[in-house]
């Protein structure tokens, strides 16, 4: 006779998952509200899948009366595996964004109301797209080009707007740097309705809108609460007020809502999030159950405990304690290098090494630090999936002008690649000179035209002669030298200053990119192969979205990295000015906020997490993150009471040594260790560096080879360079 094992039991056996006391209540009180406040690791996914599997095994709920909604499509993506992994023979449940749901009941709506509308997000016409509404508002409104910082700012605080359902009278509260704004969004929702002959919607529309159905069409709105007999939200700390109210009135009659949230991962309140919703969930559902989890089970002993005391550093949020049952494993590695060109070298070269890549991950908070990555990992032939691959900076028109420049190297009489330039070289080139210039049809070099028949200030002619001369010499340069020509001697970087101050670029980004392309530029030959190259990682950084599963190393930033987990976890860029940023610096909940980005990241990683941070960048020194030296505090706290200075110095490896004294002749910079050199170390005496492995330098010995740590030697300044043979 078969009997029937009980669900805990069979899962158990199928899976070895057995779930603790809390999960298994969370998984069992299926009816009526539920709030699961969780740390990280806790199994907050695990339990919402759990019960969903439950309620269909246990309790005969069929599968299309359940909806599970998550905050991105990859969170929904990441939900609908697991679930097939758990319940490999259930029916697929609807897991899905709450985009997605509000989305189909606007279109219901719409329907039925015989309303035309389109989109102007996602996949929209250029014509009618979101951000190009907004570029030619701005243009309108305050006679100046829109800068794409100021467009991702104005996005962002329209979007902040919405989702927190803020009153008109209450706009002028919002703060916000781009000149404006506030016109702008008026005149924005404006030209939505009445603009064209259509309702134009954006994505936070498709919310607000849904939410006003909801309230106003009361047959949609049964409609829809007859729909779903269970509704769970995963990632509820950053749930908007908008999403809230729509959830709200989703579950209003049966009342059966599981939220599950981990307020020390609320990371998108700049986007409107209201974690402080949840401080409230009692008053709205006096019924409600509320369980706390705290027992991590993703990683070792090591990562939560300086995990968990590093967020005690924040104020507002509910004192948790994590903790876990997991064994220990190594010590949190705090990576510190001379300079930021070394990052991308070390992570090749320690990564390299492993046996398979997708353990694997490599956080950060800007996307622009992925292209270095992308480019040292294509070159190292390392395979990478890249979740929120953005092609901005290809596109970017300092990257264009470079090329413009290049190409000017090969021919001058085209009067259109001069055009790209003439305002950004010496000599500046007004548009009206331009105009001119153009209607001069000689096939002759601009530069002679410019010189002989456009009329010219007295200033200009010497600057442009020599242009026209310097590009002439820079003919078959390679493109690392040419680029460094262009910044300097054709006075691109003069002209980037003058725009950044008149237009408010930020200077420090667009120097960025300039040094970005100076990296890959470095090993090629010529222009050519340079802009070929560009190309080429264009088109990688394309396929790289699509290795997910696949045997690679993702790359991600912090908040796309969220509800994930990995064997080994690399946090880069951990310096002052990135996380935290200098805008965070001056604001305790940006300040909040940004560490608790940083609290995410480091809680994705099971056994091995490095904070990577480094001295130098772009020739100017760096500080080390102050949350690396929370960390560092937290996990040597002896040796920073010893320390006059609280600077983090070079930390790494070997704490218990005892400190070396200061050696002046000693190698300070990383790129000077390569395989063949000559090197004395202190103890060891002279030796050949055969090999350098990420963190281990090889160097063979007289009678014997040893291996050690390359940033112990740089720390301790071990290592000196001893000539020849
Ligand atoms: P995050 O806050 O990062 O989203 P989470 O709370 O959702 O984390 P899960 O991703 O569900 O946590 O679980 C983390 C890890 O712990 C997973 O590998 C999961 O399989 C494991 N896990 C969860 N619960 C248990 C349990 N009771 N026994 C063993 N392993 C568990
Ligand atoms: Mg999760």
């Amino acid at each position: 006779m078969h009997i029937r094992q009980d669900f805990f039991t069979r899962k158990k056996e199928e899976l070895g998952v057995t779930l603790n006391k809390v999960q298994l209540q969370a998984v069992r009180q299926t009816e009526g509200p539920l709030l699961l406040l969780a740390s990280p690791g806790s199994g907050k996914t695990t339990t919402l899948i759990m019960r969903i599997g439950y309620l269909i095994e246990e309790k005969g709920t069929a599968p299309n009366r359940i909806k599970a909604i998550t905050f991105s499509r990859a969170s929904a993506n990441d939900m609908k595996e697991r679930f097939k992994r758990f319940f490999p023979y259930l029916p697929p449940v609807d897991f899905s964004t709450i985009h997605s749901l509000a989305f189909e009941l606007v279109r219901t709506y719409f329907r039925q109301t015989h309303t035309s509308y389109r989109l102007i997000e996602g996949h929209a016409d250029m014509q009618f797209h979101k951000k190009t509404i907004l570029r030619n508002l701005y243009k309108s409104i305050t006679g100046e080009k829109i800068t794409d910082d100021q467009l991702e700012e104005l996005v962002t605080y329209i979007s902040y707007i919405k989702n927190k359902m803020i009153p008109v009278e209450k706009w002028p509260a919002v703060a916000t740097d781009v000149p404006k704004a506030e016109q702008i969004f008026k005149q924005y929702e404006e030209f939505k309705q009445n603009g064209t002959g259509q309702l134009l919607l954006d994505f936070d529309d498709m919310l607000t809108i849904a939410n006003d159905i909801l309230e106003k069409d009361s047959g949609l709105l049964l409609q829809y609460q007859q729909r779903y007999d269970y509704v769970l939200t995963d990632e509820s700390q950053d749930t908007s007020m908008v999403q809230h109210a729509i959830i709200e009135k989703l579950v209003h009659v049966h009342q059966n809502l599981c939220v599950v949230a981990d307020d020390d991962q609320s990371i998108y309140s700049w986007r409107g999030a209201e974690p402080a919703y949840l401080l409230d969930f009692k008053k709205k559902y006096p019924d409600a159950h509320i369980l706390f989890m705290e027992q991590n089970y993703r990683s070792s002993q090591e990562i939560v405990a300086a995990a968990n005391q590093f967020i005690k550093r924040n104020k507002h949020r509910y004192d948790k304690n994590m903790f876990t049952e997991n064994p220990a494993a190594e010590p949190v590695k705090l990576i510190h290098l001379p300079d930021y060109q070394y990052q991308v070298k070390y992570l090749a070269q320690t990564i390299g090494e492993f046996e398979n890549y997708q353990d694997t991950a490599i956080l950060y908070r800007n996307n622009a630090s992925s292209v270095l990555l992308i480019n040292e990992f294509d070159r190292a032939g390392i395979p990478f999936y890249i979740k929120d691959a953005d092609n901005r900076f290809f596109s970017h028109w300092v990257v264009q002008d470079m090329l413009n420049f290049m190409r000017m190297t090969y021919t001058d009489k085209r009067p259109d690649i001069f055009e790209q330039i003439h305002s950004k070289i010496n000599g500046y080139v007004t548009k009206k000179q331009m105009e001119v210039l153009k209607r001069i049809r000689n096939n002759q070099s601009v530069f002679d035209n410019l010189l002989k028949h456009v009329p010219l200030q007295d200033y200009q002619i010497k600057p442009l002669r020599e242009a026209k001369e310097t590009l002439q010499q820079m003919r078959g340069m390679p493109p690392l030298e040419a680029i460094r020509v262009i910044r300097g001697r054709l006075g691109y970087e003069k002209a980037l200053e003058k725009m950044c101050e008149r237009f408010g670029f930020r200077k420090e980004y667009l120097i960025g990119i300039l040094n970005t392309l100076e990296e890959i530029a470095d090993t090629l030959e010529t222009m050519e192969e340079f802009a070929a190259r560009l190309k080429h990682l264009q088109h990688v950084l394309k396929t790289a979205k699509q290795k997910k599963g696949q045997n690679a190393v993702t790359f991600s930033t912090f908040h796309s990295s969220k509800g994930l987990e990995f064997e080994n976890v690399y946090m880069i860029d951990l310096v002052e000015g990135i996380i935290p940023s200098e805008d965070d610096k001056d604001d305790e909940p940006l300040m909040e906020e940004s560490a608790r980005l940083f609290y995410v990241g480091m809680t994705r990683a099971k056994k091995h997490l490095e904070l990577i941070s480094y001295d130098k960048r772009d020739g100017k020194k760096t500080a080390v993150s102050r949350f690396v030296k929370a960390v560092k505090r937290i996990i040597h706290p002896d040796k920073e009471k010893k320390q006059s200075s609280p600077e983090v110095k070079r930390v790494g490896h070997g704490s218990g040594i005892a400190k070396t004294p200061y050696n002046p002749n000693a190698i300070q910079d990383i790129s000077e260790l390569l395989a063949g050199k000559i090197v004395k170390h202190r103890v060891f005496g002279k030796g050949k560096i055969v090999r350098v492995n990420g963190d281990t330098l090889e160097i063979k010995l007289k009678s014997r080879t040893v291996k050690l740590s390359l940033v112990t030697c740089l720390e301790r300044g071990l290592l000196e360079d001893a000539g020849d043979e």
